[in-house]
């Protein structure tokens, strides 16, 4: 049995494309394959031009091991309204500045649904998530430090599903990405690991690349 995951996109759109920018979209499909298949993954909050062009990408890349993912254009309370009658209660907003940890116990029919901000994060943070947190709902944090939404909604998976504790899981604080001998980025947040390496989403390295090139910095 898996969970439903909501991501409330609190990004502008790409100003020469008008859709989601290239980093979101990577997350977003990333989110997918970490939250596995028999899950929900709902994007929330997206301009209609976003909305159609990730549902395209999503159908085009099919649904082997993914989490089926739902476009939408209201908002994160639209949609509570409409699927669970307006009973926050049962939705778990993943915080950083939450009082208390997630624990394998959450997923135990506490929550079932489980609330990500879809914000690419600064650093030092701003605390974008105080927009959510004044939603009103439940609240639980994964540790003191930052990480992707794709990488906090992995985590919440691995917690609440797979019943793996917070501490047990294997991080990487801060990671300097290697490019070659000479060009590398460190990136302002916590990572899982996988075979000793930070895990990205599929082409986010290349991404990241591209971007230093043309002189983006967090
Ligand atoms: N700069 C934002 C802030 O300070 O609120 C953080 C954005 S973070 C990149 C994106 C989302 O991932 C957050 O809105 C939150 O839902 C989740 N998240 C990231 N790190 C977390 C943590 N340590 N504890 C709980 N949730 C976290």
């Amino acid at each position: 049995m898996g969970f439903a995951y909501i991501i409330e996109h609190m990004e502008e759109d790409d100003e020469s494309s008008k859709v989601v920018p290239p980093w979101v979209e990577l997350e977003y499909a990333h989110m997918r394959s970490l939250a596995g298949s028999g899950s929900q993954v709902h994007f929330t909050h997206l301009s209609q031009n976003s909305s159609n062009s990730l549902t395209e990408k999503f159908t085009k890349s099919g649904s082997d091991g993914q989490a089926e993912a739902v476009c939408h254009e209201v908002g994160v309370l639209d949609l509570i309204k409409e699927r669970l009658g307006g009973d926050l209660e049962k939705v778990c907003l993943l915080d950083p500045k939450a009082e208390k940890e997630l624990s394998p116990e959450d997923g135990d029919g506490r929550f079932e649904w489980f609330l990500f901000g879809g914000i690419l994060g600064d650093d030092p943070p701003r605390d974008r998530t105080a927009e959510l947190r004044l939603m009103g709902f439940p609240s639980r944090h994964l540790g003191p430090t930052q990480m992707t939404t794709d990488t906090a909604l992995g985590v919440t998976k691995r917690v609440v599903q797979d019943k793996v504790a917070l501490s047990k899981i294997p991080y990487i604080d801060h990671p300097t990405i290697r490019f070659n001998a000479k060009e590398s980025v460190e990136m302002p947040f916590k990572y899982i690991v996988q075979n000793g390496e930070p895990l990205l989403p599929p082409g986010m390295r290349e991404l990241l690349f591209e971007d230093m090139n043309k002189g983006f910095e967090f």
